[in-house]
């Protein structure tokens, strides 16, 4: 009787991961017509100076609006590309929108592009963001990049020499979700970071745990002993906003202070 049923559920097993190869499949087709034809849009969202309330920088997060599927996560769909070999292509796409929307941009404001570590180890990607740069006539201090613990643990010799000439392009480098990944501080010497971003997760919990909150702490006086700016994400209420004033952050990214929009209507460019 076991040995039946036992068998059974591996039947049941694997016809359950063949539907989610199947489906994924379909994805993955869908999303490499999608690059084909731009099916994409490029929303924008504030990071604001806490003291002014004035945003500082806009992140520039990748919208995926599917025929049928109807709205598809970056958290899902970006993965899906690192994995199929799509994720050049896609980056390319978002290089430039972002560098077009940073065309519109008020004197003195940036955006910050999210990469795939895909794309750093990609041979010429470095020349084709000053391709894109100079064709739209973007200086590098519009544009900021946001790599998360991954890319800087790397020991790929591409990523650190792209790094390397980006920053001395003149671009910024900021370093995302802080805290998710496994690199350990000494990291932070690797390269030198304009921006912290703290991960939600910490923000989230630190109104009511205090290792969280002391984390936020940390981070907060790293970054001033850095020279690096130390921005929340995720930040959705009051009590989280001053909770992070508290420990001495003073830069916000989250629902509390805007949603993330399409970029012509966060620029007040007509579509
Ligand atoms: P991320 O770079 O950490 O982006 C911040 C995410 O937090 C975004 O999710 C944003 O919509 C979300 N967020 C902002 N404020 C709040 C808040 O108050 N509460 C909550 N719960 N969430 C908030 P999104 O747009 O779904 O993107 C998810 C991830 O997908 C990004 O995380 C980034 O890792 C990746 N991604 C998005 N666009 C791109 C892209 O153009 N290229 C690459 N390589 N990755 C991208
Ligand atoms: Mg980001
Ligand atoms: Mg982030
Ligand atoms: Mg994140």
């Amino acid at each position: 009787e076991a040995k039946k049923s036992g068998r059974r559920t591996y039947a049941i097993y694997t016809s359950a991961m063949g539907e989610a190869l199947q489906e994924r499949r379909a994805l993955e087709d869908d999303l490499r017509s999608a690059i084909e034809t731009g099916a994409f849009e490029l929303h924008l969202q504030p990071v604001v100076d806490g003291e002014t309330g004035e945003p500082m920088v806009y992140e520039a997060l990748l919208r995926w609006d599917h025929p049928t599927r109807g709205k598809v996560s970056p958290a899902r769909f970006v993965p899906l590309a690192e994995e199929s070999s799509l994720m050049v292509g896609l980056g390319d796409w978002v290089l430039h929108k972002t560098v077009e929307a940073a065309a519109y941009l008020p004197p003195g404001m940036r955006i910050a592009m999210n990469l795939s570590p895909l794309q750093l180890r990609d041979c010429g990607f470095v020349e084709r963001v000053q391709a894109a740069m100079d064709r739209f006539d973007i200086k590098p201090d519009q544009l900021e990049l946001e790599i998360t613990e991954t890319v800087i643990m790397s020991d790929d010799q591409r990523t650190l020499e792209a790094l390397n000439a980006l920053r001395d392009m003149g671009l910024r480098l900021a370093l995302d979700d802080f805290g998710t990944g496994h690199a350990s501080l000494s990291y932070l010497q690797r390269f030198r970071f304009d921006k912290i971003k703290i991960d939600q997760s910490f923000v989230q919990r630190m109104v009511d745990d205090p290792i969280s909150a002391a984390v936020v702490r940390a981070v907060t006086s790293l970054g001033i002993d850095l020279g690096a700016a130390v921005v929340a994400e995720g930040v959705e209420t009051n009590e989280q906003r001053d909770a992070l004033k508290r420990e001495g952050c003073n830069l916000f990214q989250g629902y509390l202070f805007g949603h993330p929009q399409r970029w012509e209507a966060m620029l007040g460019v007509p579509h």
